[in-house]
């Protein structure tokens, strides 16, 4: 089985990009980040606080995530429900942040990632895949862009839905996001020393695909 890790800080376009390079490839796209938002969406259900371990830690024996394609769109499956929109919120991208710097939850969610490359090709996303879940994947790409270009492309996603947002909200949660995933004890975001730094600042999406695309083929 090949695998491709794409790693790199929130809003670099990784899914979108991720995404389209799979289709092309004929690969399984993987959001990692669906089941660490999973897990953030059980804890707001039971009222914790995702930074505490000890609260966050006994729920875990009462989660079980699956992923699921349908036409070839990942769903995530919490205890049976598909949450896979519900968990797109600003405020479960907080809660997630937060509960994966838990060592136990990262260790809960690790063979379910590992077994998916084990069966399949796989285009696997996330903060700590080319270095941690996958650390032997056949292709290791770093997606990054400057966080202004980062936080206006989620404000424009935002503000779709939600007129109310604002720029500089979004712009300091996710300085706060990059913060809390690159500095955390276990598996912080970093870029692995065999990935491939592409910087998508200056690209639409569809350029950053075709550029990656063009990557991935060169390299497989
Ligand atoms: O990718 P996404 O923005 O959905 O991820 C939400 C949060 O989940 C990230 O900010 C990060 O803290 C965490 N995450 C992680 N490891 C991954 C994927 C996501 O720690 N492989």
């Amino acid at each position: 089985m090949k695998s491709i890790a794409i790693d790199g800080p929130a809003g670099a376009g990784k899914s979108t990009i991720a995404k389209g390079v799979a289709k092309n490839i004929g690969f399984i796209y993987v959001d990692t980040g669906a089941l660490y938002r999973s897990i953030g969406y059980f804890v707001q259900l039971n009222g914790k606080d995702p930074k505490d371990p000890e609260q966050v830690v006994p729920l875990l024996d009462g989660i079980k995530i699956e992923l699921k394609y349908e036409n070839g769109v990942q769903k995530v499956y919490l205890n049976g429900e598909d949450v896979s929109e519900k968990i797109r919120t600003p405020q479960l991208s907080m809660y997630a942040s937060n509960v994966s710097a838990i060592p136990k939850v990262r260790e809960f969610l690790f063979d379910l990632q590992r077994n998916l490359a084990k069966t399949q090709n796989v285009i696997m996303d996330g903060r700590d895949i080319g270095t941690v879940v996958l650390p032997d994947a056949d292709i290791k790409i770093f997606l990054t862009a400057s966080v202004e270009e980062r936080a206006r492309r989620r404000y424009k996603e935002l503000a779709e839905k939600d007129e109310s947002v604002r720029y500089e909200d979004v712009l300091e949660e996710m300085k706060q996001r990059d913060y809390n995933d690159m500095h955390r004890d276990i598996a912080p975001l970093r870029q692995a020393d065999d990935a491939l730094l592409v910087d998508t600042t200056e690209n639409n999406l569809e350029e950053s695909i075709e550029i990656l695309t063009k990557i991935v083929k060169e390299r497989l």
